[in-house]
Order: structure tokens, then C-alpha cells, then sequence
């Protein structure tokens, strides 16, 4: 939603599921209100269950200061923001995380006059770190995309965005970008939510004997890396579930995947697996500007726990066997191009 098909380069995506076949009843447009142990309260009436699983995603995160600004979350958010950028317009985007990012790219590609705010002092910073969060900030020059940091949009009047130092520029639309949070609204009784998240075990089960949760929603323990995760990409949200599912049906299953998560932005394709929070030092493979792509991989002590893969998809491939492996590694030989990251391990 926010790259081929905001940009008009792909067909609708769609459901290619027989729910009926699967015996699975499809309630649309019904919306949880309530949890209680045994029932759940819907608009459409109260649903009994024996075991249940909480799967409602998370919701953007909304500016107060721009109650007008638009969202990517659904399909009808992106179509209403492609009908705008075919219209070559001067487009805000609030905030360079991997959306902002990924918005701001489409749009210039569309023709549109791009500016891109960010609080912090880098984009993607949040998600890699100001010293690799600097290397993308590039990209948005060649892109003509202008791009300012350690900046906030106070207020949108008249078509003009003004800004925390008192700058002002013209704007035609606004897209604000800046995170998620879980959608536990309907749970708010239940005593299933903790920080805003519902935390759940290694067989995915909450602490009610009956509820499950998986995807964007839960925090989950991750053994590998000695510390819970909430993991909101895709690839958690297709693998989470078959455990869930495994330990309703009495299965010892445990959930320990090695995220992992992909992005394309400015022409390039970067892709990011495991979890840097508690790595030490960095390894660089390749200069930052190489048309050919570069890696940067987070260790700890001699351990890797991250890799992000910029046009360098074996390096990824690889790099995420060795983090599930845990095995010890050579810093040396894992920033030697020639040496495959496969190759690494002591
Ligand atoms: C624009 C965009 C681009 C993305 N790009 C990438 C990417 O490139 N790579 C990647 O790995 N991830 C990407 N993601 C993230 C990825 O889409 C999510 O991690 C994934 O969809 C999470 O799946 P989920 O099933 O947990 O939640 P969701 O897909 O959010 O599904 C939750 C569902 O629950 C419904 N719901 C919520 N509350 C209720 C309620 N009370 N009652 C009934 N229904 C309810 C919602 O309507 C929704 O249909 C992107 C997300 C967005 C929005």
C-alpha cells in the first residue's frame, strides 16, 4: 500500500481464501467491542467462544496538531492518497520511518514536490540508529526530495505547514507517518493489556487461559535474543499464528522466530532481520553509496544479531541463518566483501 500499488503499478489485492470451504464463518464490518471470559461483545451482538485469538493489528499513531492530515493503514487510505500524488501535488510527509520513507519515495516517483519532516536527527533513525539512519539521508536529495530533520510541524493553516522554528512552506496535502500502536481499545477491561501491548508466552497464550494474540498486537518473548519483542512487520504476522494455533490444540510449540522485514525506497531494495537492542558494535560491509549495495551487520560481543541488507539480498539470506545459528563470528572476515557472510563464523 505504500509502494507498487500507490504507485499504480500493481492490481488490487485480494483474499484468495474459500473461507467457506474452511467451514470459517466471515463476520465484515463487525467490530469487537468487549472481551469477557467466554464471550465476545460485538455491534453485531455477543459471540460466545472456547478459545479465541487476538489479532487486531495496530492503528497509526494520530498528531493532534494535524487532526486533517492523512494516513496509510487501509486499502482506502492508499487509493486516497494515489488519486493525489497523480496530481503532481506539493505533498508534507510527517515523519521518516520505514512509511514516511516509503511515501515520500513513491511520491517523487509520481512527480510530486516532496517534503519530508522528521523529529529526529536522521530517517529510520528509531529503527537503525542515527549512524545508519544517516547513510539514507542521500537518497532523498537525489530523489529532489527535501528533507528536514531535528524538525516538527506545529500547525497546517491557509495550505501552508508551519514549523517548530517558525518556518513556513506551502503545502497541498500531508501524510503523517509516525508509528503504530496496538489496537487493544476493545480489550481495555480484560486485563489481557500491559504498556499498550498484549504480552503473550512462547506458545503465543495471554494470561487469560482461553486467548491467544499474535501479529503487530502481542509482545512476545524471544529467547534469542533475552528480551520481549513487539515485532509489526509482515513476516511475524504470517508466522506467529501456526504456533498459536499448534498450542490451542495442545501442542508444546514455541515461537522464536528471527524477525524479519523488508523495505523499498528510492529505487533500492533494503531488508533487515534480527533485533539490534542489545548489540555493541557495528560492521560494515561495503561503502555506503556503492551502486552495488551494502550490508551493516550489529554485534554482540562476538555474536550477530542484526543484519540490514541494502541491494545485497544474500548477504540477508546468509546473515539470518548465522543469527539463528548464535554462533560466534569474525568481525574481520564479516566485513570482507569478498568473503561470503556465510563464511564468517569462527
Ligand atoms: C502501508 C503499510 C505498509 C507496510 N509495509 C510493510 C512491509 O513492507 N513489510 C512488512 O514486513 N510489513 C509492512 N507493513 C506492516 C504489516 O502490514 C503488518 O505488520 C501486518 O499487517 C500485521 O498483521 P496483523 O494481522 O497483526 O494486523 P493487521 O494486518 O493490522 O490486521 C488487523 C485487522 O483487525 C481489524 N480490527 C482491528 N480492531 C478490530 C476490532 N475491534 N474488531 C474487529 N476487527 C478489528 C482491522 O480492521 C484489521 O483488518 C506495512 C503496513 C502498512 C500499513
Amino acid at each position: 500500500l505504500s509502494k507498487e500499488w500507490l504507485r499504480g503499478e500493481s492490481c488490487d489485492p485480494g483474499v484468495d481464501v474459500d473461507l467457506a470451504a474452511l467451514d470459517v464463518r466471515f463476520l465484515a464490518g463487525c467490530t469487537a467491542l468487549r472481551l469477557r471470559p467466554g464471550d465476545v461483545d460485538t455491534d453485531a451482538g455477543s459471540l460466545p467462544y472456547d478459545a479465541l485469538v487476538v489479532a487486531t493489528g495496530a492503528r497509526p499513531v494520530r498528531l493532534e496538531a494535524l487532526p486533517d492530515a492523512l494516513e496509510v493503514r487501509t486499502q482506502e487510505d492508499s487509493r486516497r492518497l494515489r488519486d493525489l500524488l497523480v496530481q503532481k501535488l506539493r505533498l508534507l510527509v510527517v515523519g521518516a520511518g520505514w512509511l514516511g520513507a516509503e511515501i515520500a519515495s513513491s511520491a517523487a516517483a509520481a512527480g510530486c514536490e516532496v517534503t519530508v519532516v522528521e523529529a529526529a536527527s536522521a530517517p529510520l533513525q528509531q529503527a537503525l540508529g542515527r549512524e545508519v539512519g544517516m547513510r539514507t539521508a542521500p537518497w532523498y536529495e537525489q530523489a529532489a526530495v527535501r528533507l528536514l530533520c531535528e524538525q516538527t510541524v506545529v500547525r497546517l493553516d491557509s495550505g501552508r505547514a508551519e514549523f517548530a522554528d517558525g518556518r513556513s512552506i506551502p503545502v497541498d496535502a500531508t501524510v503523517v507517518a509516525v508509528g503504530v500502536r496496538p489496537d487493544v481499545g476493545w480489550l481495555a477491561d480484560s486485563g489481557l493489556v500491559v504498556d499498550g501491548v498484549v504480552p503473550v508466552d512462547a506458545g503465543m497464550r495471554t494470561t487469560a487461559p482461553t486467548v491467544w494474540a499474535v501479529g503487530d498486537v502481542c509482545r512476545w518473548p524471544s529467547r534469542r535474543f533475552g528480551r520481549p519483542l513487539v515485532v509489526q512487520h509482515w513476516d511475524h504476522a504470517l508466522r506467529s499464528p501456526a504456533v498459536a494455533a499448534a498450542t490451542m490444540l495442545g501442542g508444546d510449540d514455541e515461537y522464536d522466530e528471527v524477525p524479519y522485514f523488508w523495505s523499498e525506497q528510492f529505487g533500492r531494495m533494503l531488508q533487515f532481520t534480527g533485533d539490534r537492542g542489545n548489540a555493541d558494535r557495528l560492521v560494515w560491509r561495503g561503502e555506503p553509496g556503492d551502486p552495488a549495495g551494502w550490508t551493516v551487520c550489529w554485534l554482540s560481543g562476538e555474536r550477530l544479531d542484526a543484519v540490514l541488507a541494502v541491494d545485497r539480498p544474500r548477504d540477508l539470506v546468509q546473515g539470518r541463518h548465522l543469527i539463528a545459528a548464535a554462533c560466534p563470528v569474525d568481525p574481520v572476515r564479516l566485513a570482507d566483501l569478498a568473503v561470503p557472510v556465510r563464511a564468517a563464523p569462527r
